[in-house]
């Protein structure tokens, strides 16, 4: 075949009618269930001002450092958006949803844009879906919004799967623990990788979470956040803890799990596959009830998780689990004739108008090619016309998969669905 002059951007992938058929799946069941759980759907610009993103998820994290792609265009800034958490909290502020009263629950579903270098489960468009609970502190709302996240899963089928969660405490406790961290690393200063030695001063918690060979040995030895965490903290934490066991969700305690983002306080969560690979975080959340008072609004507390979605369909691929149906239509008219062709064409309108799918031949061919094109599509049901039957006014209805034929007038035939 022909080599295309023109292909995707690296790390882009066309999702192709075949693949749509599970996304579409996906999506419906995210909505219908986040339905259940009483969320509603927010859907913001695919582009965001590149001073929120930078201010949301902080300077010095790799999607904000390396990651975004930002262009500018006359005075204004622009910035594919790397995530959705900073521009619902965006929305939140600039369209005063917290006046709508109590606290917002919002779902959304779409694609993020991050310029990483592409391998399995990681591209530069990618998509998540994702919940937020804008003002509430209760760790009722993390453990919903933990459960909602568990809930997709199992509905699937992926019940492999573990949960590790951990407290980044609040600025306080956090404060301590980045002292004792820093008092730890500093003897080895020179060692660290060079990333993580300019992390060390403004944002060393952001060490814990290196890939980098170097760094292992200092992270496996540092202390733990949550020997540093306040009354408050621990009391957040347990009552996590405890909800979730209420709720009959196991978990694993992870002292140095740290999320990508530093606008995370409290709650961090990560949801791990062992059917991934190298890139095994199926979902990842937290608290952040900071980012909105830094994004410009009334302090409001707040929980939300964000799951990718090509990561979720590779877990299926690799564990068998087919979504969605396959590609099928109800009625395909076959037809021979000019007559007859116009016939058909004047039917599919009151076959759809009566909830039944209808096609028929696009392309002028036989028959015979007609039929063949028919078991193609995937057609239930093919009603063949020529001359005689339009005639009579009645029509060969044959059922494709029992290879059964019937003559039958129009009206009838509807009367069959
Ligand atoms: P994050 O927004 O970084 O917390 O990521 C949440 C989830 O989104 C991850 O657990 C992944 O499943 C997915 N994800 C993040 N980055 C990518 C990417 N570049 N390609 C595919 N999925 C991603």
């Amino acid at each position: 075949m022909a080599q295309s002059k023109y292909t995707t951007h690296l790390g882009m992938v066309d999702i192709l009618p075949d693949e749509v058929r599970k996304w579409q799946y996906l999506e419906n069941l995210i909505r219908q269930e986040a339905h259940k759980f009483n969320f509603e759907e927010i859907r913001t610009p695919i582009m965001e001002q590149t001073e929120l993103i930078v201010r949301g998820l902080g300077q010095l994290t790799d999607i904000v450092s390396k990651e975004i792609f930002a262009f500018s265009r006359g005075e204004d800034n622009y910035v594919l958006r790397p995530e959705l958490t900073a521009p619902v909290v965006r929305a939140y502020v600039e369209h005063h949803l917290g006046q709508r009263g109590g606290s917002q629950k919002l779902f959304y579903i779409g694609p993020m844009f991050r310029a990483e270098r592409p391998q399995k489960g990681r591209q530069r468009q990618f998509h998540q879906f994702g919940l937020e609970v804008l003002g509430s502190s209760d760790a009722v709302a993390d453990a919903e919004v933990i459960a909602f996240m568990i809930h997709i899963y199992n509905k699937i089928g992926i019940k492999n799967t573990t949960l590790k969660i951990n407290s980044i405490g609040d600025p306080e406790s956090r404060d301590k623990y980045k002292e004792a961290l820093k008092a730890h690393l500093k003897p080895n200063f020179d060692k660290l990788s060079d990333v993580s030695k300019k992390r060390f001063e403004k944002n060393p918690l952001r060490i814990l979470d290196s890939k980098e060979e170097e760094d292992q040995p200092f992270i496996e030895t540092a202390p733990v956040i949550t020997d540093f965490l306040n009354d408050d903290s621990v009391n957040h934490y347990n009552k996590v803890k405890d909800y979730l066991s209420e709720l009959g969700i196991s978990f694993e305690e992870d002292p140095y799990l740290v999320r990508g983002m530093d606008y995370y306080t409290q709650t961090a969560f990560e949801l791990i596959s062992p059917d991934l690979g190298a890139q095994d975080a199926l979902a990842g959340g937290g608290r952040y009830d900071l980012l909105v008072e830094e994004i410009g609004g009334q302090p409001t507390p707040a929980v939300g998780f964000a799951a990718g979605m090509e990561r979720l369909l590779i877990a299926c691929e690799e564990l068998g689990i087919v979504l969605g149906d396959e590609k099928s239509v109800d009625v395909y008219i076959v037809t021979l004739g000019d007559a007859a062709r116009k016939w058909g064409l004047a039917q599919l309108p009151k076959l759809r108008s009566n909830g039944i799918s209808a096609t028929m031949d696009y392309m002028g061919r036989s028959m015979k090619a007609q039929m063949k094109d028919a078991n193609r599509e995937n057609a239930r049901f093919a009603i063949i016309v020529g001359e005689n039957e339009l005639k009579e006014g009645k029509f060969t209805f044959r059922n494709m998969t029992e290879s059964e034929e019937e003559s039958l007038t129009f009206d009838d035939i509807l009367g069959k669905f």
